[in-house]
């Protein structure tokens, strides 16, 4: 086989010996380039040598190995004459690199690569000062170059498939994963999509909708590792603002926040000047910011995200870059858990054009208006891991059982009580169906976690009425009990995997017991919580005997004995629920709690789960039996026909005593 473009380059020149130049030269020559750098003053080139013995010490490499192939010179025609590759770090100039491309361009050899490190300038522009547009590329490495691993690769509207191709491999030669961006557009890939991110953040605060802090630690709770204040202040508020500055102009529908404009006009850059959007110990002296955890739920990261992913629905809908091009360079450029569209099928594409719609309201702006390909996606069901596809392919299986549907998504099953207009009332068929899919996620071993829900505004507001009505004698409602509420109780009890109740709205009755019954909680603000039974003359079996397990006496008893109604809040308080979140939050929290149950030691939890339903046997069980054989007698009490009776006609009943 012959040479490749790639194989065929020995000599590096690299043009600049400022922040990124020195970076790019230590990079070649420690992957075994020869590297010869050329900036105009001696001076420069001196501190860049100093700058890159002292990171190569401080990496542990050999200083004098890589160092022995760097070579520094002020000449261009010792810098050009015999270069395979160039690449260009000057100021961000466009005159400047025009000049200094016209002359790379008259001393290079023909066969030489010239590469621009611009963050914002088009490659096209740059590639016209030379009389070899296809020979020109973008190489945009990120700073610290000898830290970050990352690397666009732009193709100019001229750039040959060759030199594309050339660059590609060279940057996995020098270690760096290469994003491949085929379109010239103002802002490339990473600074697009992370405009979007960081810019929405901005103007929340700006706007006084939300602080910096609950919004970083928000962010931080789905797993980046930093919120986006912190990356502005790390990164550079002046950078950031200077590439918005520069999609605005060159016509990406984009709007720059003004305290953007001013922390930039004020010189508050961030780290390296002391102050940005927080404040650290000297300028240029990193230490990592005290966010406070516990705001972490009182924001939505969709957010932030929706804007992202609208960006990269642009992106793909005008073929500049693939799926997981984009993927890949937030995983790999800002070390993200996963990618972009990963979190976007995780969250729902129908969510997320929901979210945009919010923004697109409070703002008037068009920029926020959802792609075509995104609305296209959720009229198609293709939403994400909740139908199987969207980005991506998921693992995905439905199945109705009675008024429950099952659903396996990934490693996760979600339970959804479905009567709706009933407000998921637990009537036979609902318990049998809670049941047989209760039993199928705990016998399916590719499911790690089960997250129980409703469908529509409710979580469930307890037992059928009607039903316990219509029960003609203590047989009937033993009938019940015995064969069809006890067993899916102790299905409940006796399930193996975490198990998450997304509570979407009310919790009454039979539904404020499955929350007790289940292992972590998660409501809505809007959602409430009772155990009502005693005010029709019943009584709630589960809440009385295992509600212990979560609720002291004295909780307990004020919920059963008064049958008041908690906010979720005061659920929160008393421990009935884990968080109370915004309502469009309930689903998002739920998979990251059970997500987060699943990357736990499989055998541990199991162990966990089954010492827990252990204790409850061993205190609870016979209780539990007692407690069913007196709901059966109370149902068929005078105090319950009048308490039904009373309920249904909307009246106080009236306790004979
Ligand atoms: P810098 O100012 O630190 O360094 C530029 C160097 O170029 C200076 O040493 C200067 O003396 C030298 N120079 C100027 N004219 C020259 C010429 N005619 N020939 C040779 N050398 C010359 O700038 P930087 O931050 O390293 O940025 C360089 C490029 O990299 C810009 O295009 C910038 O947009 C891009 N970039 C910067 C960052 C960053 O975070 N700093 C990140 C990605 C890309």
């Amino acid at each position: 086989m012959s040479e490749s473009l790639a194989e065929r380059v020995d000599a590096v020149t690299v043009v600049g010996a400022g922040t990124m130049g020195h970076g790019i030269a230590q990079t070649f020559a420690t992957a075994g380039y020869d590297v010869t750098i050329v900036d105009v003053d001696e001076e420069i080139l001196e501190t860049a040598l100093e700058k890159i013995e002292g990171s190569l010490a401080k990496l542990g490499e050999d200083p004098d190995a890589a160092l022995d192939r760097i070579e520094t010179t002020t000449s261009d025609e010792e810098a050009y004459g015999d270069a395979d590759l160039v690449v260009e770090a000057v100021p961000e100039d466009i005159d400047l690199k025009a000049e200094v491309f016209a002359t790379i361009d008259d001393l290079a050899p023909d066969r030489a690569i010239l590469a621009t490190n611009t963050s914002t300038l088009p490659i096209t522009e740059i590639a016209s000062a030379t009389d070899r547009p296809g020979n020109v590329v973008g190489m945009h490495f990120s700073n610290p170059v000898q830290l970050m691993e990352i690397v666009e690769i732009i193709r100019g509207e001229e750039t040959s498939d060759d030199v594309f191709e050339a660059v590609q491999e060279l940057s996995e030669e020098i270690g760096k994963a290469p994003v491949l961006v085929e379109k010239d557009i103002p802002g490339f890939l990473i600074n697009r999509i992370n405009l979007r991110f960081w810019l929405e953040a901005v103007r929340q605060v700006e706007q006084g909708i939300q602080n910096k802090e609950t919004i970083d630690a928000a962010i931080r709770r789905i797993g980046l590792p930093m919120g986006p204040f912190e990356v502005l202040d790390f990164s550079g508020i002046d950078v950031a603002t200077m590439a918005a500055r520069s999609m605005r102009d060159r016509g990406v529908d984009l709007h720059v926040p003004d305290l953007l404009e001013k922390k930039t006009d004020a010189g508050d850059y961030g780290m390296k000047t002391g102050d940005g959007f927080y404040t650290y110990p000297e300028p240029g002296e990193y230490s990592r910011v005290d966010i406070p955890r516990e705001r972490r739920h009182d924001f939505d990261p969709k957010h932030l995200l929706a804007p992202a992913v609208n960006e990269a629905a642009w992106l793909l809908a005008n073929d500049v870059t693939t799926k997981s091009e984009i993927d890949k360079a937030m995983k790999i450029g800002m070390n993200w858990p996963r990618g972009l569209l990963e979190f976007a099928d995780e969250l729902g594409i129908d969510r997320l054009v929901e979210t945009l719609e919010t923004l697109r309201e409070r703002s008037g702006w068009e920029e926020y208006e959802p792609h075509p390909l995104l609305r296209e996606m959720a009229s198609n069901d293709e939403v994400g891991q909740k139908s199987g596809i969207g980005f991506y392919e998921w693992e995905y299986e439905r199945t109705q059982f009675e008024t429950v549907q099952y659903e396996r998504r990934e490693d996760l099953a979600w339970i959804t009580l479905d009567r709706p207009d009933q407000l998921n009332a637990l009537d036979e068929p609902s318990w049998k169906g809670l049941n047989a899919a209760l039993e199928r996620a705990a016998r399916d071993e590719d499911v790690r976690a089960t997250v129980l829900t409703g469908s529509g505004r409710a979580f469930c507001a307890g037992d059928d009425i009607a039903e316990i009505q219509s029960w003609e004698s203590a047989d009937d409602a033993a009938e019940m009990v015995d064969e069809v509420l006890g067993p899916t109780a102790k299905t409940l009890r006796n399930h193996p995997k975490p198990l998450i109740a997304a509570v979407n709205g009310v919790a009454n009755g039979g539904g404020c017991e499955l929350v007790l019954l289940s292992d972590l909680a998660v409501a809505s603000e809007g959602s409430d919580f009772a155990l009502p039974e005693a005010k029709i003359g019943a009584l709630p079996p589960i809440g009385l005997t295992y509600g212990r397990m979560s609720l002291g006496k004295k909780d307990i008893m004020e919920l059963a004995l008064t049958g008041d109604q908690l906010t979720a809040s005061e659920a929160e308080s008393m421990g009935i629920v884990n968080y109370v979140v915004g309502d469009e939050q309930v689903a998002d929290v739920a998979h990251e709690l059970a997500r987060s149950t699943t990357a736990s030691a499989p055998g541990s939890v199991a162990e966990m789960k089954d010492l827990w339903t252990g204790m409850e046997d061993d205190l609870l069980d016979a209780w539990f039996g007692d407690a069913l054989d007196r709901l059966v007698e109370r149902t068929q009490s005078a105090e319950a026909s009048e308490g039904l009776a009373a309920f249904l006609e909307k009246r106080d009943p009236d306790w004979q005593r």
